[in-house]
């Protein structure tokens, strides 16, 4: 065999090819952000293929999104010189859970063309239940009940399994119940859950080792990126697939041909192309495990809150006895700098295995960090910076803004509307596509104009008031024969008495209460008639009421959204800005500005990063510091890591001074992360957003000072002076003075210390 081997393999350095090349048994890659694990993947793929040690069907490769599914299988053609013949498995454990699951749907009691339901449609089939069982959905909400079930999917216990301590939670003891008439339901429905898709697997496997054999048989090499953050049930998953075949069974009563590679496993026979006879031939010792190949990267765990498990990482070499382990140290992505204030920002989580890393890159540019008056003026300022790297002759497309709670997106995406900068949406809905604010928009469009029939529909039994399917059919037959909208429909049926008294009464409170918001828009802003329209309709309290995690998150969106309209002179104003956004539709192949979460932005790189938005309780989120303490703080720590390491030439870290939370106007601290990184490595910059600047005052130092107590004793950035500096110098230059901002201050709720959660 020659030594310099197949071009996909130049370039390698000798630890990435090792990772490659070793294909047999166990291999954990433990590495690094940009240090090449997901190209080490691909290229081992094409290994694989080349080498002829299996085909493609037989080869199972997971991905945390199908986008980087796809992404794979692009690389994989890219590097074979051809297009690969054949599938490999190739997707999210969900997507090829699903796939298993339609197999054999009739062993978890569907059809194969059983439906996926969303997280909608699960907590309305839950509100049916819970009404059956006569429990209170204002006190027991169905999305707690949701988010319950979900939990224990992720941990791989079906309804036997649910330690009754936790099933007791829900209901006064009857969480247990609900989840196994839950799945019922389901089952009756033909449909599965997102975390059916897993755990089905899971109980088919188990119950059936002839069909887990085959499935065994048939995946010769599995392989799994971002190992640490799969959680307990895809982790069992992936034990169970990853055994070696056992001798076949003879299940009682029925006949199985001794021939494990047989007609009857439901697979063709699998042949090998291209492999040798020598290979072939020899009787392999049968390994317990077979060549299973994770990579991951215990600092990049940020999946804690969904059940990941990074434990599942650092007991790789216990549960796959015999694996090899793999670090990579070199990075290929980032500049010097980058890496290094990325490096010295996780140094100080504790949980940690620790490793090193090194580029051989030029140290470039430093780290920025930008203070801005407030969230609009951080939205400017990245606006123009971005229109200036456009000017350079950059991509759009190797740009993007990663926040850390989505309805910060809000503002940027107002922004480049404004500035017709086209912007793309990742791992989420663009903001005025969410489903709260489509809601809230529906009820401003009736108000503006009762003929929107859409709008009305939308939002006439939301939050629920006894006015369903049968009611809004008999409103359409009305406005149909008289040729007038639903709303004036409903004028006319609640003085009939072709409503039952209930929904009778119900329909025309509605009725009489869009009157007087029409009434008041007269006399009333737009920004606070939409407050007003929100809290009286019920609509704010029915997520108040909300027990599920995403609850609070709406909310905070909903506040956002009465909050985005203050920039327009009106209510008809705004809506039509809105119309404007929506009809703008980014094509997947057009150049454009990157927008998402920092979590959806793992595995991905771009040339320049946009970091907004670190501050205290926002990013570390207050909710996440609230709820799970330390841990929760090393997590947020994490994926401020995840941030940065996106970069490869320049990361832009951005605070306002003033941002609304919940609402109100709240004097913001800088981050806690900001004083963690290395004054070395990071320029204080000025914000090009324009005029107003403000200082965090007394604040931010006294802040600074529990930082060192905090356990940070390393060089603080000259920034956090540079701002007190300013602060003396006589604050804010441009509109308005140091004067001026106290009095906007006094007007300003100042309770810093609540975070965008909303702890209800
Ligand atoms: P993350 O932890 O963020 O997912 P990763 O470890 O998966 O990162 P990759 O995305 O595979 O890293 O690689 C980072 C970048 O470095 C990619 O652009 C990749 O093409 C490049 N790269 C990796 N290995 C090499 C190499 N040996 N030579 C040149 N470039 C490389
Ligand atoms: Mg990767």
């Amino acid at each position: 065999r020659a030594s310099v081997g197949p071009k996909y393999l130049s370039g390698l350095n000798p630890e990435q090819r090792e990772a490659v090349e070793t294909l047999d048994g166990p291999v954990l890659v433990l590495a690094g952000a940009g240090t090449g694990k997901t190209r080490v993947l691909t290229t081992r793929i094409a290994h694989i293929l080349s080498q002829g040690r299996a085909r493609p069907a037989e080869i199972l490769s997971v991905t945390f999104t199908n986008k980087a599914a796809r992404e794979m299988k692009h690389r994989l053609g890219q590097m074979l010189g051809h297009a690969v013949e054949g599938m490999p498995w190739l997707g999210t454990f969900h997507s090829i859970g699903g796939r298993i699951l339609r197999t054999h749907a009739e062993l978890a009691q569907l059809k194969s063309n059983f439906t996926v339901l969303d997280v909608d449609d699960q907590v309305r089939l839950l509100k049916q239940l819970l009404q059956a069982e006569n429990i209170d959905d204002k006190r027991w909400p169905a999305r707690m009940l949701a988010g319950l079930i979900d939990g224990w999917k992720n941990r791989g216990l079906t309804p036997s399994q649910v330690p009754s301590g936790e099933a007791a939670v829900f209901a006064n003891g009857k969480g247990g119940k609900l989840y196994t008439s839950y799945q019922e339901r389901l089952k009756i429905l033909n449909a599965a859950d997102f975390g059916d898709l897993l755990l089905e697997n899971i109980r088919i496997f188990r119950e059936h080792p002839d069909i887990l054999r085959q499935y065994q048989q048939r995946f010769k090499y599995i392989l799994v990126d971002e190992y640490q953050d799969t959680n307990v049930a895809q982790y069992l998953w992936l034990r169970l697939l990853s055994q070696a075949p056992s001798p076949k069974v003879v299940i009682p009563g029925r006949v199985e041909d001794a021939n494990p590679e047989s007609r009857d496993s439901g697979f063709d026979a699998p042949h090998r192309p291209g492999m040798t006879e020598q290979t072939a031939g020899t009787p392999t010792a049968t390994p317990h495990v077979k060549n299973i190949c994770c990579v991951g990267d215990d600092d990049q765990s940020i999946y804690g809150w969904r059940g990941a498990e990074v434990d599942n990482i650092l007991r790789f070499e216990h549960d796959f006895p015999g694996a090899k382990v793999i670090r990579l140290e070199r990075n290929y992505r980032s500049t010097g700098h980058i890496l290094a204030a990325a490096s010295h920002l996780i140094a100080h989580n504790e949980g940690r295995l620790g490793k090193t890393l090194r580029t051989e890159d030029q140290d470039g540019e430093k780290v920025t960090v930008t203070g801005s008056w407030d969230s609009e003026e951080e939205a400017r300022g990245i606006g123009e910076e971005i229109e200036q790297i456009q000017r350079q002759g950059e991509k759009l497309n190797e740009i993007a803004i990663l926040v850390r709670a989505s309805y910060q997106m809000r503002e940027f995406e107002d922004r480049f509307v404004t500035l017709g900068l086209p912007y793309r949406v990742i791992g989420g809905p663009r903001f005025y596509e969410r489903a709260e604010i489509r809601d809230a928009l529906a009820y401003l469009r009736v108000i503006n104009s009762p003929a929107d029939d859409l709008a009305f529909e939308r939002i006439v039994n939301t939050p629920k008031r006894g006015l369903g399917d049968a009611t809004v059919q008999m409103l359409h037959d009305h406005a149909r024969k008289r040729r007038i909208p639903l709303f004036e429909a409903a004028r006319a049926v609640v003085e009939t008495d072709e409503l039952k008294p209930k929904a009778r009464g119900s329909l025309r409170d509605l009725v009489a209460q869009f009157d007087r918001w029409r009434a008041q828009r007269e006399v009333t802003a737009h920004t606070d008639l939409a407050q007003i329209v929100l809290d009286e309709s019920g609509y704010t309290e029915m997520w108040q009421k909300d027990r599920s995690a995403d609850a609070a998150g709406r909310l905070e969106n909903l506040k956002e959204l009465v909050r985005s309209m203050e920039e327009f002179e009106n209510l008809q104003g705004f809506l039509e800005h809105i119309s404007l956004v929506m009809d703008r539709d980014g094509g997947a192949e057009e150049d454009a500005v990157s927008l998402m979460t920092l979590h959806s932005a793992k595995g991905l790189e771009f040339d320049n990063v946009f970091l907004p938005g670190w501050e205290e309780g926002l990013f570390p989120s207050q909710r996440t510091l609230d709820e799970q303490g330390r841990a929760g703080l090393e997590e947020e720590r994490r994926l401020g890591h995840v941030g940065i390491t996106r970069a490869r030439r320049r990361a832009m870290i951005y605070f306002a001074t003033n941002r609304r939370i919940h609402g109100t106007w709240t004097t913001t601290i800088p981050s806690r992360f900001l004083d963690e990184l290395p004054a070395a490595n990071v320029e204080i910059t000025e914000s090009k957003g324009g005029s107003a600047w403000g200082g965090t005052g007394g604040y931010g130092a006294s802040r600074f000072d529990d930082m060192e107590a905090f356990g940070s004793s390393y060089t603080t950035p000259g920034w956090q002076r540079a701002q007190a500096n300013r602060n003396r110098g006589g604050g804010r230059t441009g509109a308005g003075g140091h004067g001026s901002f106290e009095e906007e201050a006094a007007t300003f709720s100042s309770s810093s210390s609540s975070g965008p959660d909303f702890g209800s």
